[in-house]
Parts: structure tokens; C-alpha cells; sequence
């Protein structure tokens, strides 16, 4: 299923990452794809929320993963934008955390399309100059129907 959103703040888009990070579950591999600036790690916070995480999400850059394991399940958060070859991923073990228990969110996912695994989920975010400077188009493809709805209220 693909479905369209619109957010026309970086409030409403964490909002979003937070719906979907109450109905994620282990196993998720989801891309997230946009331009510097546009959304991802703002997604990921919300995100992380919507997991009970309390530990504060800042961008991976410099380490490539930030391990989040105080919400219902383990959050893997990726950066990989500075990464020049996916040696790289083999040497911090990319397996263990694509197929562990965790969901993983990874920002500049195409960078690594080579290793990403079948069924991977994506969150494409976009701006639209002509719709103002906080506006986001997010596109989301791969998900389940409940993945979609709302279930914390
Ligand atoms: P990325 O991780 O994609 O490089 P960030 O999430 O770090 O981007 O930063 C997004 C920036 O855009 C933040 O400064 C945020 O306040 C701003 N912003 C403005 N409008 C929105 C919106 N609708 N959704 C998300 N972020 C927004
Ligand atoms: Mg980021």
C-alpha cells in the first residue's frame, strides 16, 4: 500500500513518526529518503516516541547507528549519508541489526540500496517550494494497513 501525507509543520511530522512507531514491529527495515534537511531524523523522533523511547534521538552522522533499546522494542537509528562503501556496513555488522528484533529507520537508505533486504519499507519525504517552507509531502510504501491507523487513541 502507498499513502500520502501532509505536514505543514516539523510538530505534525514527529507526529507521524509517532503513529507509526506505536504500530512497528520487530523486523521493520524502513528507509527513509529526502534531501538534507527535509525531515528524516524529525520522523525518527517521533517515531522513537511512539516506541516509549525517553533517551533523546540525535543524528547518527559521524557513528553510522544509534541503538535505542528502552522502548517496547529495540530502535536502530541510521545515518548513512557519509558512508563511501558498504564495507562500511559490513564492518559494524549491518545483519545483526537488519535482522534482529528491532525495526531499523535509515536515513540516506539508497546510499546502501545494494544490502538493503527484500520487503524493505519507505518513507519518502519532499518539499514543495510553491507550498511554503514548512510544507512536507510524505509518502509512505510498504506498509500494512495497520501500520497506517492511529491505534494510541
Ligand atoms: P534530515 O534528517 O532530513 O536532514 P532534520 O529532521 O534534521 O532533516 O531537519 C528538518 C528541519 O526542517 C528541521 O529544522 C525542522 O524544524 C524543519 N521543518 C520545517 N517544516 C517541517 C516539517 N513539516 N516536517 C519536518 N521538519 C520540518
Ligand atoms: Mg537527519
Amino acid at each position: 500500500m502507498t499513502r500520502v501525507y501532509e505536514t505543514e509543520s516539523p510538530e505534525e511530522t514527529f507526529a507521524l513518526g509517532e503513529m507509526f512507531g506505536r504500530a512497528a514491529k520487530p523486523g521493520q527495515v524502513i528507509c527513509l529518503d529526502g534531501d538534507l534537511g527535509v525531515g528524516k531524523t524529525v520522523f525518527t523522533q517521533g517515531f522513537a516516541k511512539g516506541l516509549g523511547v525517553k533517551d533523546p534521538v540525535v543524528s547518527p552522522t559521524f557513528t553510522i547507528v544509534h541503538e535505542y533499546t528502552d522502548g517496547r522494542i529495540p530502535l536502530y537509528h541510521f545515518d548513512v549519508y557519509r558512508i563511501e562503501d558498504v564495507d562500511e556496513m559490513e564492518e559494524i555488522g549491518y545483519d545483526d541489526y537488519f535482522f534482529g528484533g528491532g525495526v531499523c529507520l535509515i536515513e540516506w537508505a539508497e546510499k546502501i540500496r545494494e544490502i538493503l533486504p527484500g520487503g524493505v519499507q519507505v518513507v519518502a519525504i519532499e518539499k514543495n517550494p510553491e507550498k511554503g517552507f514548512d510544507y512536507r509531502k510524505i509518502t509512505a510504501e510498504g506498509f500494512e494497513k495497520a501500520e497506517y491507523e492511529d491505534s494510541g487513541n
